[in-house]
C-alpha cells in the first residue's frame, strides 16, 4: 500500500515514522523546497495548481490523504475526482473557512461561541453599538496558530482590525470566559468504527499551542466524545478528526475542528497504544484501528523558537524527544517533546524539570 501525503511538513513526516514498519510506503507533495518529511519517501515539490504533477503524485500512490488544511480546494478537488481522497473534500472545505465550519457545527446542534458574519463594516459597527462587549474578530480564511485575529474590546478599534484582517469575510465571535481549551483526537474508520483518545488540556502562548497534556477520567470526556461522533459520523469521515473545545462552565463549545492528526495528539506516539498517526495511516489504508487508550500520564510541550539543550532533556526521565530539522524562526515549531509518569504528581516534578531547561535557552 502506497499513501500519499499533501504537505511535506513534520506531520507528513510523523505519519510516515509510524506507517512504515506497518509496511506502508509514502510519497509526499508540497512547496516546501527543504521539506520535513525529507528521507521518508519521495517529495514532489510542486505548486498545487500544476496538474501534471498532481496526476504524477496521484498515479503512483494507492490513496491520498492531507496533513493540512490549508491545500488549495482545487487540488483537493481534482484528487477526490480520481476516487483517492481521505478524509474526502467535505471536511477540508468545511474546515478552511470558519463560517461554513460554523454553520455545519451548528446544524449538528452541537454548541459553539456566539458569532456574526462580517461582510462589510457596518455589520461590525453595528455590533458594537447593539451589544458594545469584548469580540475575537477572525478572518474566515487562512488564519492558523493565532494569526489572522484580533481582540477588540471597544468601537474605537475597529477601523484598526478592518486595516489589518480586511473587510470582508470576518467573523466577530463573542470572546468567552473559558476555564479550560480541550481538544478531542479521534478515529473513525472506512466502516463507521469510531474510537477515541483521552481529551487533553491545552495551553497556548501568543496563539501557539505550547503544552497538551492527557486528562484522566475527567467529567467532560463523555460530552466531548458524544459532539466529535457527531461529527464524524455526519461528515462520513475517515481518518484522525481534531475537535478543539472551550470548556465554559461544564459545558463544552467547539473552537475549531482539524481534518487532520494534530499538534495536541502528538502526545499519543508515546502516551497511547496506537499513536494518531498510526491510528491514521490504519484508518485511510483500510486495517483495523489500533486501540487509544492512554498508557499513563503525559504531557507534550513543543519547542518554539529556538532549540533547548537536547542533551539536557534527554536526561530528564521519560522525556521523548521529536527534532523536526526546520531552520529557527520566532514563532515557529522545531520539535516536541513528550513527558510520561505513573501519576500526577510524578509528571509535574518532570514538566518542571524540562521547563527549566527551555526557559534557559
Ligand atoms: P483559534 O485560531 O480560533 O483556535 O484561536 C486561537 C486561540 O485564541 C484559542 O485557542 C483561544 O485561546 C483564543 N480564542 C479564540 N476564540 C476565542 C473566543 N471566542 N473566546 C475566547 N478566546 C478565544
Amino acid at each position: 500500500m502506497h499513501i500519499g501525503v499533501l504537505g511535506s511538513g513534520q506531520l507528513g513526516k510523523m505519519l510516515a515514522l509510524a506507517g512504515r514498519p506497518l509496511g506502508l510506503n509514502f510519497t509526499f507533495f508540497g512547496v516546501d523546497p527543504a521539506p520535513c518529511a525529507a528521507g521518508l519517501g519521495e517529495v514532489i515539490i510542486s505548486d498545487f495548481a500544476d496538474i501534471e504533477q498532481l496526476n504524477r503524485f496521484m498515479h503512483n500512490v494507492d490513496v491520498v490523504t492531507a496533513e493540512s488544511e490549508h491545500i488549495p480546494l482545487t487540488a483537493i478537488q481534482h484528487i477526490e475526482a480520481a476516487g483517492k481522497l481521505l478524509p474526502a473534500a467535505n471536511a477540508i472545505e468545511i474546515a478552511q473557512d470558519r463560517l461554513k465550519e460554523k454553520q455545519y457545527i451548528q446544524q449538528l446542534d452541537i454548541p459553539l461561541p456566539v458569532y456574526t458574519h462580517v461582510d462589510r463594516a457596518e455589520v461590525l459597527q453595528d455590533l458594537f453599538n447593539n451589544n458594545p462587549r469584548e469580540y475575537i474578530i477572525k478572518t474566515c480564511t487562512d488564519g492558523y496558530d493565532g494569526k489572522g485575529q484580533m481582540r477588540v474590546q471597544h468601537a474605537g478599534q475597529i477601523a484598526d482590525v478592518l486595516n489589518t484582517l480586511g473587510e470582508k469575510n470576518l467573523i466577530a465571535e463573542e470572546k468567552v470566559e473559558f476555564q479550560r481549551e480541550v481538544s478531542q483526537i479521534s478515529v473513525r474508520s472506512g466502516s463507521g468504527e469510531v474510537r477515541h483518545y483521552n481529551l487533553s488540556e491545552n495551553l497556548h502562548e501568543h496563539g501557539i499551542l505550547r503544552t497538551s497534556t492527557v486528562l484522566m477520567n475527567d467529567p467532560l470526556a463523555a460530552q466531548a466524545r458524544e459532539y466529535s461522533e457527531r461529527i464524524l459520523q455526519a461528515l462520513n469521515y475517515v481518518g484522525i478528526l481534531c475537535v478543539e473545545y472551550f470548556d465554559r462552565d461544564g459545558q463544552l463549545l467547539v473552537n475549531e475542528i482539524a481534518p487532520r492528526v494534530h499538534n495536541s495528539g502528538h502526545h499519543t506516539i508515546e502516551g497511547a497504544i496506537t499513536s494518531q498517526f498510526e491510528n491514521h495511516v490504519r484508518a485511510v489504508s483500510g486495517l483495523p484501528l489500533g486501540s487509544c487508550a492512554a498508557r499513563g500520564y503525559s504531557c507534550m510541550i513543543n519547542l518554539i523558537g529556538e532549540m533547548p539543550d537536547i542533551n539536557a532533556l534527554l536526561d530528564t526521565e521519560a522525556a521523548h524527544v521529536h527534532v523536526y530539522d526546520k531552520a529557527s524562526r520566532p514563532g515557529r515549531k522545531l520539535g516536541h517533546v513528550t513527558v510520561c509518569a505513573d501519576s500526577t504528581a510524578e509528571l509535574q516534578n518532570r514538566i518542571k524539570d524540562i521547563n527549566k531547561i527551555l526557559k534557559a535557552v
